[in-house]
Formats: C-alpha cells, structure tokens, sequence
C-alpha cells in the first residue's frame, strides 16, 4: 500500500521531470504543490480516493488526481514511467530504498536571523514535532548583504539565542552552524578562527556560478579541501527549469570531497533539487557521504526532504551513507 509519503515522492518526481520541459512550467508547480501538500498534511488517501474527493487536496484537480489514483490502486504511475522513458532515466535495478522512519534531523535550515521567515525557537519547535533528534541552525554568512548574514559577533549573540532555545526543548539538540559563502577564489567568507567553533560548517556556492569551468573546479577544489568544511551545500546552485548551476569537474571535486570526508548535500527544495539524481549517483560511485535536508526558510518547508528522498533512492544511496540516518552521537563524531 502506498503511503502518503510514497505518493507524495511519486508526485515530485513527476513535477521534478516536467520541469526539463519549459512548456511543462505549470503543471509541474501544480504536481510539486499538490506533493509538498500531501507531505504536508498526511491526508488519509485512501479514505479520499473512495469518496472521490481527493481533489479537496490544494492542486489537485482532474489530471493529478487520476495520477494519485492510480498510484493509490497499483502502487505505481504509467505517466511516471513514461516521463522518466522520455527524459533518458528509466528506472534502475539498482536503486536502493530509504525509510524516512530513520532519518534523524536535518542539517541545514535558516533563521530570521538572516533570511528565514521564522524564528529559531519556531524552527525548533517544529523539527521537534516531526520527531527530529537535531537539527542544524545554519545561517548565512556577512558576503551576501541581502540575506543579512552573520559575522563573528552576530553569531556570538546566536549562540545565546541558541542556548535559550535549547533549554526548552531538551529532546532535540540544536547544532549551531552556518552556511558560509565558497567566494570566488575558493576561499571562505568567514575565517577559520570563526568556522571552528561552530558544530556544522555548510559551504555553498551562490554567487559568480557563470565563472569559466576551470577557474570553478580550482574554487570547489579549495572549498573540499577546507578542513573546517562538513557538507557543501548545493554543489552547482542550479534552479531547475530557470537556470543551469555551476559547471566544473564534477568528478574530480566528488572524488576530493570523497577523500576527505566532506558530504555532498542533496538540497531537497523543489527549486534547487541539487544535487541533481544524475550528479548523486555520480558522486555515490565516487564513494561520497551525503546529506539530505530542506533547507528550510520556514517550518512547512522540512516536508521537503520527504518530497524529495527518491533522489538518494535512484542515485542508489543506501542510508548508511547519509548524515542524517546518524544518531546524534555518531553525527557529532562525524562532524568532528
Ligand atoms: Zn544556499
Ligand atoms: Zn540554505
């Protein structure tokens, strides 16, 4: 029986597909909202699909509903199928399967302390609720003014913050981080005196992604090679559908990152999916950790992950290789 989870996976995938197709804009939004929905709320399916009502789920009408229909009665979608024949990726024997009852916390969420839309105290509350042992508060850093990121004394005074915020909410250990800029050169946007005391260092590529291929391997090289580095946040910056990410020598960086213990984060929001499918099974067979978050802005936005874990299912990661199927204890040692 197909759960809500297993249909709401299905739906993404199919919105995740449409998107190569610029004609496709719409409908894949609506099939990616009807599945960020169902992640959401959990409806009872099979009660809506024998009343007929399952189009009382936002985004649902005619064409969706008898694609959750269908998925509903057969476990399986022929429209699915025909999208991933259409598009170069049939399904593989060997891709591996993930029980989101395991996956622990996430570790890259945002704050209104740079550009998050809720509070610290809301986004742990939240991750509480989902059951999560951690989560990681990894704000942005000073380089990109917009997002109002965190130098060395704002993070200090979120350390305070943080420390409040653990307090109450005893089941869950909150990791302090950032998300720190990869600048052009390679270099990070916040020095090692700094990086050091945090729990979770995220580095991340936003900004000159155009630069030539060369000069962008040479700048991921250095970010792999940062011994403060845990996980490089969406490694390419790509927006499916609008634009195309960083282009460098995926798999010299991969290998590197291999080498040294830095995970690949597959960044679930349904407009970065970046990790892309292809990219992650590359990086699985160059021997990759990874990691599997939200990048939540807001508290509805951690039902990304399970929108989007058939990703890491079709890469064939097993999840042993993710950071976020760790216990708190062995994440922690992880992280060093
Ligand atoms: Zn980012
Ligand atoms: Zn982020």
């Amino acid at each position: 029986m197909l759960d809500a989870t297993g249909a709401a996976q299905a739906l993404s995938e199919i919105g995740y597909l449409l998107r190569q197709d610029p004609k496709e804009k719409f409908r894949a939004q609506a099939f990616s909202s009807a599945s960020w929905a169902i992640a959401l709320e959990r409806y009872d399916l099979e009660a809506l699909r024998k009343d007929g009502r399952l189009d009382v789920i936002p985004g649902v009408g005619a064409g969706i509903a008898k694609v959750l229909t269908e998925l509903l009665e057969t476990g399986t979608s022929r429209y699915l199928d025909r999208l991933r024949e259409q598009t170069g990726q049939p399904r593989r024997d060997d891709e591996s399967s993930i029980d989101l009852s395991h996956y622990r916390g996430d570790i890259h969420s945002h704050t209104k302390w740079s550009d998050g839309r809720a509070t610290m105290l809301d986004m742990a509350r939240a991750a509480q609720k989902l059951g999560y042992r951690y989560l990681g508060i990894t704000d942005h850093s000073p380089r990109i003014k917009v997002v109002n990121g965190l130098g060395p004394e704002r993070l200090a005074a979120q350390a305070k913050e943080l420390a409040e915020v653990q307090s109450e909410l005893p089941d869950l250990a909150l990791l302090q981080g950032i998300e720190v800029d990869i600048l052009e050169d390679g270099s990070l946007d916040l020095p090692d005196a700094v990086l050091e005391l945090l729990d979770v260092v995220i580095a991340s590529p936003h900004v000159k992604l155009r630069q030539e291929a060369p000069a962008m391997t040479e700048r991921m090289m250095r970010a792999v090679s940062n011994p403060h580095v845990d996980v490089i946040g969406h490694p390419t910056g790509r927006r499916p559908g609008s634009r195309e990410g960083a282009s460098y020598d995926v798999e010299l960086v991969f290998k590197a990152a291999a080498k040294n213990g830095v995970a690949l984060e597959i960044d679930c929001d349904p407009a970065r999916m970046d990790l892309s499918p292809e990219h992650a099974r590359l990086a699985a067979e160059c021997g990759c950790l990874f990691s599997l978050d939200a990048d939540a802005h807001a508290p509805p936005e951690f039902a990304y992950v399970p929108m989007a874990a058939w990703m890491a299912e079709r890469a064939g990661i097993p999840e042993g290789r993710i950071l976020n199927f760790l216990e708190l204890d062995e994440l922690t040692a992880a992280l060093r």
